[in-house]
């Protein structure tokens, strides 16, 4: 566990806009309050930026894209490389942040500090592998040249259940593109993004390259960004509903768009799994993050032969995580992120025991100053109950027994969302066949965590699209122009 001063952290992370590579306030000297899950004290207030402020940020990116894109691509990725060292550098830090402003653990905020690090050390290494194509075409005269370009200014909107991560995901590539960005922070948890824009000044990014807004009324500020001609690519993170919302804000301009939504990720569990591997790995793909994870196990199907053995054992595990204020020795499971996200979890237990589901451990909030709700183990759940279709969100692991396994690919295929699936199996034929019926972007196979900075992450149905880490995670922000030349002419 880190010691170091609260405050101190605190003190040191600018309240303020950042454009224009200056610190400043909003327009209207206009401030918001950010508070602590885990004590519901205020702990910082912060800029609350107008739509002016956009459009100056958007200035900002504007005036420098030409030079940016045509900074040495070796140039852009040092820079980053410079990021992701002085991330790591001040790591302790960093997670203290995270942990008071969002609530996880310092472990697991640590966890996070990592692995948003991680993705401007991959960038950088991307930056300078920015290649294009020449080629025969088959008519044996013309050549085919291509080459991939910046697409320019973009938007980045992040949410606040992993406050750094999201946003070196996106930085990282937009940065080793040539683009400039505009980052707009969930409300909840802006102070970490503020230290990031520190650090990359400190890192020698020219000003006006990365900006930050920071807003209590997000649409109020971002809707004129997105339909100003100016702007020339959108990428989110969030929820599908204001994924969809945004979609059609974009139309306008036909933004280029990056889609990271919701997930309802369902885990396998077959009568041929190494059992022990797979409650650590269900215990993790639920509770990572108090369960605030696009990536959490939210329907867990058990083949039945098992199901009662697993769900025991499940039980014991869950109730046996220490819940507490995410800077204490020992703690696994912080609070949730607000009062609207205990609401959320209480009203789809309340409807789950109604309908006749029963709780095994936890389903009850804790008596504890902050947003508490204990882990919490149920069975009897049905697949046409809100619970199996909603995006839980929650500390809540609703168990479902199968007994075949394509009864098992049916109910795991049966959501809207397509983000990410689980399977547990020693049987190599079973999970290469299920693996491949499965309709999400990524599979954890005999593990709970798929996020790497050097795969790309990403889903399909109404979990969104494109590809955020990985080979791919750099095309987000390149086009690609083609260039016709007639060789023999
Ligand atoms: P959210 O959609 O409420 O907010 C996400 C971001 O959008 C925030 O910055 C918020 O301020 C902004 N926003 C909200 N309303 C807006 C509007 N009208 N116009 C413009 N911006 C607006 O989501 P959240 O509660 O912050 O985050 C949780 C959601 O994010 C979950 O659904 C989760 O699954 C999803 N998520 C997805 C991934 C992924 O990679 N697929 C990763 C993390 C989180």
């Amino acid at each position: 566990m880190v010691n170091i001063d609260e405050k101190s952290v605190l003190d040191s992370v600018a309240k303020t806009l950042f454009i224009g590579g200056k610190w400043r306030s909003a327009s209207n000297g206009a401030v918001f309050k950010v508070e602590d899950p885990s004590t519901r004290l205020t702990i910082a207030e912060v800029a609350d930026a107008t739509a002016k402020d956009a459009s100056d940020a958007l200035d900002a990116c504007v005036s420098v894209q030409n030079s940016w894109a045509n900074t040495p691509p070796r140039v852009r990725g040092e820079i980053l490389r410079r990021a992701f060292e002085l991330i790591v550098a001040r790591s302790d830090e960093l997670a203290l942040l995270m942990t008071l402003e969002m609530g996880k653990p310092v472990a697991e905020s640590k966890g996070e500090v990592a692995y948003a690090a991680e993705f401007f050390r991959w960038f950088s290494e991307e930056a300078v592998r920015i290649n294009g194509d020449y080629y025969t075409a088959p008519d044996g005269n013309a050549r085919v040249m291509t080459l991939r370009q910046p697409v320019g200014p973009s938007l980045l909107i992040t949410p606040w259940n992993f406050p750094l991560a999201m946003g070196t995901r996106k930085i990282g590539p937009a940065l080793a593109a040539g683009c400039t960005v505009i980052v707009k922070p969930a409300e909840q948890t802006p102070l970490c993004m503020a230290a990031l824009m520190s650090i990359l000044e400190e890192a020698g990014l020219p000003p006006g390259v990365v900006n930050m807004i920071t807003s209590s009324d997000p649409g109020a500020v971002t809707a004129p960004l997105i339909g100003d001609s100016r702007l020339r690519k959108l990428s989110f993170t969030g929820s599908t509903e204001v994924g969809k919302l945004l979609m059609s804000q974009a139309s306008g301009g036909l933004l280029r768009l990056s889609m990271e939504l919701g997930g309802n990720a369902p885990l396998l569990v077959f009568a041929d799994s190494d059992l022990d591997k797979a409650v650590n790995g269900a215990v993790f793909a639920k509770m990572r993050n108090m369960g605030e994870a696009c990536t959490s196990a939210n329907r867990i199907f058990v083949e039945s032969s098992i199901v009662e053995e697993f769900s025991q054992r499940l039980a014991t595990a869950m109730s046996d995580l220490k819940v507490g204020r995410g800077t204490q020795d020992g703690v696994q499971v912080g609070p949730l992120i607000d009062q609207p996200a205990i609401d959320k979890v209480t009203s789809l237990i309340d409807d789950a025991t109604s309908k006749g589901a029963r709780v095994v451990t936890g389903g009850s909030k804790l008596d504890m100053s902050g947003y508490f709700y204990s882990p919490t183990v149920l069975v009897g759940v049905e697949s046409t109950w809100r619970i199996a279709q909603e995006e839980i969100f929650g500390p809540i692991a609703p168990i479902y027994s199968f007994s075949s396994e394509d009864e098992a690919i049916a109910m795991a295929n049966n959501t809207n969302y397509g983000l990410v699936a689980y399977l547990f199996t020693e049987n190599l034929n079973r999970a290469l066949r299920v693996t491949e019926k499965l309709e999400t972007g990524m599979i954890g196979l005999n593990q709970g965590l798929v996020s790497n900075a050097a795969a790309p992450f990403g889903g399909v149905k109404q979990s969104g699209f494109g590809r955020e880490g990985g080979f791919e995670g750099i095309n987000e922000y390149l086009y690609i122009k083609y260039i016709a030349i007639n060789h023999k002419s």
